[in-house]
């Protein structure tokens, strides 16, 4: 069983479809498969989810399905010949009442709406920032700009506006359908892309939850901050989400490259401090799409990433439609175990000052204390909804954290937890028997061996939601 506490998501397409190599991919190190719901239709999604759950059994590990939801995503429409090649200087109409196909002074939008939404002055950013223009003039459904930096313009291809401000609904008509395959195969989680505030990600449980209902099952909910107007709202976003994505990607476009990286670090640090998951997205092993190596600057950033406190690091392109999936997914493995073995723990110092309110929480994170400065081999939590190990890997400590649950969907959904070791195990049985259950169980697999010291919390009585209430030393017989 791995030791590497930070999880790793790769994104599920082409190139990483055949069974056989999916099943080496989980193997390899995979926890989480992120379906993206940009591509694809809804028997597609549900076949791949099919795909995943039978490989994640053959190669014997939980993972969850993430289901990414395409969101308000604004696009050009298409080119009569696929692409267009733009010159700095020339003038490049956005024509929103366009019905025929583009060409190389103009072309339609899926975004009606833009025309209203943006004036003379404003900066657009085209395939994710390539090319960029500037607003001159807006007539009626025509946005008239004029190319700063040119490139190549192909079908489809989104726009973003620089510091944010377009308006569009975080869920469209196409989010709603898609949350409802997504429930029909129970995703573990939920990504909403492009959220602006609590209220979109409110809306977001309730579809998931409604839809849900007829399966018996609520997914966790992931708020992508990929927009300018996230950013001072992101208390509000955690509160109303079980985690968040730094979603590099189209967040870089609104806000400009050079300060995503301080980004980073407070949606991190803010991400845990409210006890939620982050997962850091996009171009982390960017070059590995052709090369079978990645760059020096590849493994600082996914290196970084770690040390910044992340839960989890995510692959995009490098596993759905690079060349060299596995060996993208083993070399990110091998960055994360460096990088976690060089952490500085600043255990003592995190507790300064703290103060609970909850009888679970303070066992949770006195078992955590315990074991560090005990040097305990492993910490052990017998957990029916996951939130005991959720507190627990709030902190970065260098002891194991195995969560033991009889809740299938819990340690499906404690895959993304750092840290935490989620494993299956009837937690019904009284006290003490259980007790002796946990410890074979973990002897079995190897974790803990004679002689050996762990902490163990659960509650009694046994299997009751909530109920942590007792924290045991051991020394394993
Ligand atoms: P995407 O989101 O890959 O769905 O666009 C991630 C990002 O924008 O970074
Ligand atoms: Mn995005």
């Amino acid at each position: 069983m791995t030791r590497r506490a930070t999880k790793i998501v790769a994104t599920l397409g082409p190139a990483s479809s055949d069974p056989a190599l999916l099943e080496q991919m989980i193997r390899a190190g995979v926890n989480v498969v992120r379906l993206n719901f940009s591509h694809g239709k809804a028997q597609d999604h549900i076949d791949r989810a099919t795909l995943v759950r039978a490989a994640a059994i053959r190669a014997g590990r939980e993972v969850a399905i993430m289901a990414d939801l395409q969101g308000p995503k604004i696009r050009v429409g298409k080119f009569a010949e696929g692409k267009i090649m733009l010159e700095p200087g020339q003038k490049f109409v956005l024509d929103a009442a366009r019905v025929e196909l583009g060409d190389i002074h103009a072309v339609g939008l899926d975004y009606k709406a833009l025309p209203s939404e943006v004036k003379a002055g404003d900066v657009l950013l085209l395939n994710d920032g390539l090319i960029v223009i500037t607003v001159d003039s807006v007539k009626g459904a025509a946005v008239h700009t004029t190319v700063k930096l040119g490139g190549e313009l192909s079908n489809n291809k989104g726009i973003n506006k620089q510091g944010g401000g377009l308006t569009a609904p975080a869920l469209t008509a196409k989010d709603m359908d898609d949350i409802k395959t997504a429930m029909s195969f129970q995703a573990d989680y939920v990504a909403v892309s492009f959220p602006k505030n609590a209220t979109d990600m409110e809306m977001a449980r309730q579809l998931c939850n409604v839809a849900g209902a007829e399966y018996g099952h609520k997914p966790g909910l992931i708020a992508k901050i990929e927009r300018a107007e996230a950013i001072p709202r992101l208390e509000e976003i955690l509160l109303a989400s079980d985690g968040i994505m730094v979603a590099r990607g189209d967040l870089a476009v609104e806000v400009g490259n050079a300060v995503v990286p301080a980004l980073q670090k407070r949606m991190i640090k803010l991400a845990r401090e409210h006890d939620k998951v982050v997962i850091t997205a996009t171009q982390m092993m960017e070059s590995m799409i052709s090369n079978p190596v990645p760059t020096r600057a590849e493994v600082s950033d996914v290196a970084n990433a770690v040390l910044d406190g992340t839960d989890a690091v995510m692959l995009s392109a490098e596993t759905a439609a690079g060349k060299y999936p596995l060996e993208t997914v083993l070399e990110m493995a091998k960055i994360c175990e460096a990088a976690e073995a060089a952490e500085e723990l600043a255990l003592d110092a995190d507790f300064t000052g703290r103060t609970f309110s909850r009888i679970d929480q303070s066992i949770a994170l006195g078992a955590l204390f315990t074991a560090h400065h005990l040097g305990a081999k492993a910490i052990v939590a017998l957990t029916d909804s996951g939130s005991t190990a959720l507190w627990m890997s709030r902190y970065l400590i260098h002891v194991p954290i195995y969560a033991l649950t009889s809740n299938l969907v819990t340690q499906r959904r404690m895959t993304l937890y750092r840290n935490v070791h989620g494993l299956l195990m009837d937690t019904s049985a009284v006290r003490d028997t259980a007790l002796e259950q946990a410890e074979r169980h973990l002897k079995s697999l190897g974790v803990v061996q004679s002689g050996d010291v762990y902490a163990i919390t659960c509650g009694e009585p046994m299997g009751a939601p909530g109920g942590t209430n007792m924290l045991k030393i051991c020394r394993v017989g």
